[in-house]
């Protein structure tokens, strides 16, 4: 029985899915916010063939709906492997409608239009990509390997194969330098993308992340409550999506937000800019509960 390797992540919306750890660690892992796979030291590796099929052959049940290919950038595995994993996980859980993987914006794009095409004809319904900023700065600042243009470029690319795209959203990663234009920039980053959903997280330092020592040096300054709503508000009025989910419910959010845009845009921004002017701290999550869990 090969038992998976630990840290091991997935999104919170795949928590009932068969989960396939194709790859061990991030193959990226240099985020400077991110400690998800530092404080354990963990080396990246490509799982074999082999070792993914069994993986499959021991987890499958009836009783999956959806199977979520881990971890960090799976989507970098050789098109000729995923196809066989993909193809392999319908045929080992019949009830399997919908299978994702988690995928950087590099990877997306080292790969020709006809191997995502591959990809989505063998079943690979949707990528998750951790976009954190539309700002071009603050992506240096943090290491994350692609800039706005390549990142819109990934999207298009995904969609047009027919692959949806979920992308996470980092407030308050700028810092209070780059507070505004990163949220201005990830509005008009995600209207050129159109992504099919936008998941929104806040920042929290944590020891293990260099920011956190950059914050504690006093070179990175993390935006307040209010100035991360505001960048909420910002991101919620300035987004134009075709027919998208703008989800700010993560455990790291002040302020839980479910919409559906266009439909609940006029809405979400009203509630946010009056939960805004009047400083109502009573409609936010405490400090306390936010730091209870930080898992992406
Ligand atoms: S944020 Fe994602 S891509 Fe960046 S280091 Fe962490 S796991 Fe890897």
């Amino acid at each position: 029985m090969i038992s998976f390797e630990q840290p091991m992540f997935r999104p919170p919306s795949e928590a009932n899915s068969l989960l396939v750890q194709a790859t061990v660690g991030c193959s990226h892992n240099s985020c400077t916010y991110c400690a998800m796979y530092r404080q354990s030291n963990q080396k990246f590796r490509m799982r074999s063939e082999k070792e993914i099929l069994q993986i499959i052959a021991e987890n499958s049940s009836s009783s999956y709906e959806k199977a979520f290919i881990a971890d960090g950038n799976a989507l970098v595995l050789p098109v000729k492997l995923l196809v066989k994993t993909i193809k392999t996980i319908y045929e080992s859980n019949e009830n399997v409608r919908q299978v994702s993987i988690y995928g950087n914006v590099g990877d997306i794009l080292r790969k020709k239009p006809q191997d995502l095409k591959e990809l989505a004809a063998a079943g690979l319904d949707m990528v998750y990509i951790g976009f954190e900023s539309g700002d071009d700065i603050t992506l240096k600042r943090i290491k994350k390997g692609a800039n706005k243009s390549k990142t819109i470029q990934s999207m298009k690319r995904l969609k047009e194969a027919g692959i949806k795209v979920s992308g996470m959203v980092l407030l308050g990663v700028g810092g209070k330098e780059r507070s505004f234009v990163h949220a201005y920039e990830t509005a008009d980053m995600l209207s050129q993308g159109d992504p099919d959903y936008v998941g929104l997280l806040s920042l929290q330092v944590r020891p293990g992340a260099p920011i956190y020592e950059a914050w504690e040096k006093g070179e990175f300054e993390l935006p307040d409550k209010f100035q991360i709503l505001k960048e909420l508000e910002i991101i919620a009025e300035n987004t134009v999506l075709t027919n998208g989910h703008f989800f700010s419910n993560h455990i790291s959010n002040y302020l839980p937000i479910k919409a559906i845009y266009p439909r609940d845009k006029d809405k979400t921004v009203m509630k946010i800019k009056n939960i805004i002017a009047k400083k109502a701290e009573g409609e936010l999550r405490p400090e306390y509960y936010r730091d209870i869990v930080n898992q992406y």
